[in-house]
């Protein structure tokens, strides 16, 4: 069937029924045609026949008129003359036809066979019979001896109403009919050579719609395979022509359309892949089909992944599947806890829109995903903090209350003991004192942000202030305070009230939590590479379990608050010292070994250009 395909082309199709319309149109012509050139031709034959029957039948009724009277046979020279004018008449004649000259017995008295053995014999033909009768008549045979059609024409012979003889004609139609078949072969021919040229001429023809055909079919292929670039060649300006400039037409129209588009869903890309919410689209049945950049990260996954495994929205939001869930449903935002791969548990706002179609239908959804875990502790910690700023009053007030009462319900006779009271009330009021001071600053950071006096300063000397100032109330809990720089040290960019502040808080925690004998260092090295000098406060202390580190620096976090609060503790050094630090752009922190010590570093910035 394949080596046909070419038949199914257009070309072809053209060419195919050209010569239908030609093949049917001769049919029709050559059948008609036909027909009437051989009724032509044989009523022409006839006639001739007839007339040159009547005429030998006139010239002979005279000879079988006068040679017969009185006289029972024809003198032999009357046949002879009979014959000499059947000769002539025959010899004149196209029609080529045998004559027989019968008697009125039905003899043949001459004949222009080459058989003349019949002259004399009795005919007993039934056209013969009929005509001595005197009625011409006429029939058509086959020639048993040829095979040919012949005419047979018999004319009676006769006048003054006496019936002389007959005239017996035979001529063959075959000639007629072979010109005949000749002029039908002409038009066969003719018609033959008018397909040829039909054809030749349909394929040339059709190649003018067909090539502009292909060409814009090609084109099309082009287009849809988005090559834009050339378009159709316009080669006249008839319907085809039309059609080639409406699909160039069309052709810039749809490269315009799709530019857009692609513009459109280029901002659309960067509008997500830039969004800080995260954008999950699935289709009808909950599966992924677009995840931005922001919902990657905050998942932990990759959309290349997602796409690969055919993984839903239920499923990478750890979500019960949608039966028995109908998220489409919902409009409230959802709030989910997941635990990430690398154990991390992030907390999820999410939103579900669902998308309808024009029909009504459900279509996809696309989820928007917040973190909302930063949030969510912030709140948590606002929450914690104020309860524990309450808690961190209450108790000295408590403490506070109860030792004046003491004092009013009669201890104040005891001077010894009332001395007592009051001295404890005292510390307690320089806590509360402490607490408040602390608290303000803090929030002093929070709502105003930290304000720093930044100035070139020398921190060699700042740190000789601070081993001083703490070296004193070491030595009285036998613990000493060893100060260990480097001879030269740059000038440091920082405000000298934060860095005292920093030095203080680290150094009262260093003697708070370091028992007797124990040592503490305070230590400065420039790092130079990095524009910076460090600074580490280590001591000998109690130290700070390892699971407590990561929180060691939040507001009001202690290790053993007991212990803490017994030392005078507010919670809130650590948490100060690292706004602190954090404000001149570097950062603190803190090791330490259980049992062993703990070491708190923290940098400043070097001065530019400032040595020392
Ligand atoms: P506090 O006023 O309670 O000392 P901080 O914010 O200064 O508050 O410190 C928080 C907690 O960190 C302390 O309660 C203590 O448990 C622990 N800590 C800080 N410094 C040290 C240190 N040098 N050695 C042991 N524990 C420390």
């Amino acid at each position: 069937m394949l080596q046909f395909r070419w038949l199914k082309t257009v070309q072809w199709k053209v060419v195919v029924i050209y010569i239908l319309l030609i093949l049917m149109a001769m049919q029709f012509i050559g059948a008609y045609f036909a027909r009437e050139v051989e009724r032509y031709y044989t009523n022409n034959f006839s006639e001739t026949l007839n007339t040159q029957a009547t005429l030998l039948a006139t010239n002979l009724e005279r000879y079988l008129r006068t040679g017969k009277e009185g006289k029972d046979q024809l003198s032999d020279e009357v046949k002879k003359d009979i014959d000499v004018l059947i000769d002539n008449m025959v010899k004149l004649n196209s029609a080529n036809a045998n004559v027989q000259l019968i008697d009125q017995n039905g003899t043949v008295i001459s004949t222009t066979e080459g058989d003349r053995s019949i002259i004399g014999q009795r005919t007993s033909q039934m056209e013969v019979t009929i005509a001595l009768l005197g009625t011409r008549n006429e029939s058509l045979r086959i020639d048993p001896r040829t095979g040919h059609r012949v005419k047979v024409l018999v004319v009676p012979i006769k006048g003054d109403n006496i019936i002389y003889g007959a005239v017996y004609m035979v001529a063959s139609m075959e000639k007629m009919y072979t010109t005949i078949r000749k002029i039908i072969n002409i038009l066969a021919t003719g018609t033959v050579i008018a397909l040829l040229f039909t054809a030749v001429l349909g394929f040339v023809l059709a190649r003018t719609i067909t090539i502009p055909v292909k060409e814009m079919t090609k084109q099309a292929k082009a287009v849809a395979k988005g090559d834009f670039k050339s378009g159709v060649r316009v080669y006249s300006e008839d319907e085809i022509g039309q059609l080639g400039i409406a699909f160039n037409h069309m052709t810039t129209r749809l490269r315009e359309a799709i530019l857009q588009q692609e513009e459109e869903r280029e901002k659309l890309a960067g509008i997500l892949s830039n969004m800080s919410d995260g954008v999950i689209a699935a289709n009808r049945s909950g599966q992924i089909i677009l995840m931005n950049r922001s919902a990657e990260e905050m998942l932990q996954i990759k959309m290349t992944d997602v796409l690969a495994q055919g993984k839903t929205l239920y499923s990478v939001l750890r979500l019960p599947p949608e039966e028995e869930m109908p998220l489409f449903a919902e409009s409230d935002p959802l709030i989910i806890e997941i635990m990430l791969e690398n154990r991390e548990v992030v907390i999820l706002r999410v939103t579900f829109t669902p998308l309808q179609q024009d029909s009504g239908k459900k279509g996809g959804i696309i989820a928007v995903i917040q973190d909302v875990t930063e949030e969510l502790r912030l709140d948590q910690q606002r929450r914690e903090f104020v309860a524990n700023v309450s808690h961190e009053l209450r108790t000295p007030l408590t403490t506070i209350k109860s030792y004046v009462e003491a004092l009013l319900d009669g201890v104040k006779e005891d001077p010894q003991l009332s001395n007592q009271f009051l001295r404890v009330t005292m510390a307690e009021t320089e806590r509360m004192i402490r607490l408040v001071n602390d608290l303000l600053q803090l929030s002093r950071f929070d709502s105003q942000g930290l304000k720093l006096n930044v100035r070139h300063v020398d921190i060699a000397q700042l740190l000789r202030y601070a081993a001083d100032r703490f070296s004193m109330q070491s030595e009285q809990q036998g613990v000493t305070v060893t100060l260990d720089i480097p001879k030269k040290l740059p000038i440091v960019s920082a405000d000298p009230d934060a860095i005292n502040q920093v030095l203080d808080n680290l150094l009262s925690n260093a003697v708070k939590y370091t028992p007797e004998g124990g040592s503490i260092h305070l230590r400065a090295k420039a790092e130079t590479k990095a524009n910076r000098v460090k600074i580490t406060v280590s001591d000998t202390g109690i130290g700070i379990p390892s699971r407590d580190l990561k929180r060691i620096f939040e507001r009001f976090y202690r290790v053993d608050k007991a212990r803490s609060r017994s030392q005078g503790g507010t919670g809130l050094g650590l948490a100060i010292a690292r706004e602190l630090v954090r404000a001149h752009g570097t950062d603190i922190e803190i090791t330490s070994e259980w049992n062993e010590g703990t070491t708190v570093t923290f940098w400043i910035p070097m001065a530019e250009g400032g040595t020392g």
